[in-house]
């Protein structure tokens, strides 16, 4: 597979405010955010488009920021706006959309309080995460990385420096032959894949792990959403491992996967994607397709 550089390729990236062409978005190798991981992200999908959940998103995002103790020099509307502005100038409509916030190169050290803020967003076409048979699912090796404690790192941020633990559990995994990786709480019980909630079917109900060390993605309050609409119920609770032999589907939930039904995980453990899978998958994909307003009747 030929792989296109990032850093080479046509189009325009919103950057502190203004389009810049693709090639010349360059950033100084003493930047804060590259040393020390002061960074904050978003990714958002955009169908016929539209961003699905923009507001959710760009609130994460300030959010996030002001976790690591920075603020975002743009406001909601005006972070919705640049990426409404960047969609149109790289004429997109169904895309990927990744708005990244960091610390500049004013200071290096530890202490960057008088860093600038910069903030740029830039979109590319990302048809499906796991690929086009998705319902076949994927199949998990269980990572040796677990997610930290919440007094160990600002866990509900969507943080650059916490994706370190991802990209070490997804490159294992795939080293493995596996495509994605599961991963467990500082404290052993189930967590969720490396960008990707994970929910399970057992008797007719959801199960899915608390958030209480990771992200609550918005695809997993969405899918929650969806259930009760449904009148399937959901159980938030810790999950042990060992649990996991007694649910009879599973699928992951994040922006990017969308929902993506797992058939494996680790060696002994195996699903069947199923009718309840199916349903909140085909919800879910006419969902993010309605205008905002119908989306925000429906999954609040
Ligand atoms: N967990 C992690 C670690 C993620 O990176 C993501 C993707 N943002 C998710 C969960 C799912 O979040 P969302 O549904 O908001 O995309």
């Amino acid at each position: 597979m030929a792989l296109v550089p990032f850093d080479d390729r046509d189009g325009f990236i919103w950057w502190d405010g203004k389009l810049i062409p693709w090639r010349e978005a360059k950033l100084h190798v003493l930047s804060h955010g590259l040393h020390y991981a002061s960074a904050v992200f978003e990714g958002q999908r955009a169908y016929n488009g539209t961003i699905f959940k923009l507001n959710a998103h760009t609130d994460r995002l300030i959010a996030s920021g002001r976790m690591l103790g920075f603020e975002i020099p743009f406001n909601r509307e005006e972070i919705n706006g640049a990426c409404a502005e960047v969609m149109a100038a790289n004429k997109l409509t169904d895309a990927y959309i990744r708005p990244l916030a960091w610390r500049g190169s004013e200071q290096l050290g530890v202490a960057a309080q008088q860093t600038k803020i910069h903030l740029m967003i830039a979109c590319w076409t990302w048809p499906d995460y796991f690929g086009a048979d998705r319902m076949k699912g994927i199949r998990l090796n269980i990572s040796d990385w677990r997610r930290p404690h919440p007094l160990s790192a600002p866990v509900a941020s969507k943080a650059a420096g916490l994706y370190m633990i991802g990209t070490l559990s997804k490159h294992k995994a795939e080293a493995e032959g596996y495509e994605e990786a599961l991963m467990y709480t500082w404290d052993g019980f189930v967590a969720e894949g490396t960008s990707a909630n994970i929910f399970f079917v057992q008797d007719g109900k959801l199960h899915t792990p608390i958030t209480d060390c990771f992200l609550n993605g918005i695809t997993r309050q969405t899918v929650i959403a969806l259930a009760k609409a449904r009148g399937i119920g959901v159980i938030e609770r810790h999950i042990r491992p060992e649990e996991m032999a007694s649910f009879s589907e599973a699928f992951l939930t994040g922006t990017a996967a969308e929902i993506t039904p797992v058939r494996q995980i680790g060696t002994a453990l195996n699903f069947t994607p199923g009718k309840l899978t199916e349903a909140l998958l085909n919800d879910y994909t006419a969902l993010v397709r309605m205008p905002p307003e119908e989306v925000e009747k429906r999954a609040a």
